[in-house]
């Protein structure tokens, strides 16, 4: 087996950090005693007061420090690289989101392809060279019954402007590899779970409709299945990666699959969730929708030889963690509006 992360980062970029993934990050790294910048531009996909309530925690921290600003803003950028002084950047900020990326394919593309050039340039220039890019499953795009999904696999068949933005991030990273020698890690991201999860996922959702007695959307008759990760097993693989890049192993670019290895039907999914809130759902089916892919499934034999990766979170467990997160935040907002007198 090869070594794995040995060489820890004490100052770390998180872009994206009041995100649902970022902030998770945020948290682990203080935890690990890091100091840590979070970017965030708070963009309107979904609320900031959700955003916010993500970095609660970590703004109690003397060790986090958090720039509101734009990744895509070259001008910002230098300021908080002139003063950062970081070994290390996680980039997870993007526009998410199969669906709203072809709504708005100009936002996906500038805010993922292009603020990511501007990223790994301002990098280049102020010499920081380790940098965790956040990609995703979508690029091996829509594959029935070639699985499990591997990193050698040509992925040159992306069905959504939000998967070929992902690709083209990664294509970036290389580039910034073979010309300037930055150590690129491309993690490719299978459904991301657990608490603050954005409320346009599934899963979140779903909880939702179950919680208020509505009907679940569910697309397609429910055999689309997704490789559900755990947010603690992706923040544990992003710690790794970067111990790595800053160790030295390896040829500095490399391209992981971040996955639990455990497809789930969707109709499975609805079934446990409601098992997790104890509660009977209502269903209400729909065609599935344009850009969607029929299955993910991710070989992790790489993750697990490179970074000692090992998914530790069962779907049951997962669920059941972000029902009770549900729940907490709920009974919280109904306090709230009932010490208001809004209730
Ligand atoms: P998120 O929307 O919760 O977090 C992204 C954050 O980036 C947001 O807080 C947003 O305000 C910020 N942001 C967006 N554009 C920005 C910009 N131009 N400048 C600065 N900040 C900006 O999404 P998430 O689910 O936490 O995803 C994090 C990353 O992981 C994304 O790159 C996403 O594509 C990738 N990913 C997520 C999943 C998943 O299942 N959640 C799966 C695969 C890949």
């Amino acid at each position: 087996m090869r070594s794995h992360a040995k060489k820890l980062p004490e100052r770390v970029l998180v872009t994206g950090a009041a995100g649902f993934i970022g902030s998770h990050l945020v948290d682990r790294l203080l935890a690990e005693g890091c100091v840590v910048w979070g970017i965030d531009n708070f963009d309107s996909f979904y609320p900031r007061s959700v955003k916010e309530s993500n970095l609660e925690e970590a703004q109690r921290s003397l060790r986090f420090r958090l720039v509101e600003g734009d990744i895509r803003d070259e001008a910002f950028l230098a300021e908080v690289f002139g003063e950062g002084q970081f070994q290390a950047v996680a980039h997870l900020a993007a526009r998410p989101g199969v669906r709203p990326s072809i709504e708005a394919p100009d936002d996906c593309f500038d805010c993922n392809v292009m603020g990511t050039v501007r990223l790994v340039e301002t990098m280049r220039r102020f010499g920081v060279n380790v940098l965790a890019f956040a990609s995703s499953s979508s690029v091996y795009g829509a594959r029935e019954g070639r699985e499990p999904f591997s990193e050698d696999d040509v992925v040159d068949g992306p069905v959504s402007p939000y998967a070929a933005s992902k690709r083209a991030g990664e294509l970036v990273c290389h580039t910034y590899w073979h010309l300037h020698g930055l150590r690129c890690y491309s993690l490719r991201f299978f459904t991301v779970y657990g608490p603050r999860q954005r409320p346009d996922l599934a899963i979140h959702k779903f909880t939702r409709a179950i919680q208020s007695a509505r009907p679940i959307q569910l697309y397609g008759d429910g055999s689309m299945s997704r490789d559900y990760t755990y947010v603690d097993d992706v923040v544990e693989a992003v710690w790794r990666t970067l111990g790595r890049g800053l160790s030295g192993d390896g040829s500095g670019y490399e391209i992981l699959n971040i996955g639990a290895s455990r497809p789930v039907p969707l109709n499975e999914l609805v079934r446990l969730l409601a098992e997790a809130i104890n509660a009977e759902p209502i269903v209400e089916r729909l065609p599935a929708q344009p850009g969607d892919v029929p299955r993910t499934s991710a070989d992790i034999a790489r993750a697990r030889e490179v970074l000692g990766y090992e998914p530790k979170t069962p779907i049951e467990e997962g669920l059941r963690r972000f029902v009770a997160w549900y729940l907490a935040q709920h009974e919280v907002s109904l306090t709230a509006s009932a010490k208001l007198g809004t209730g």
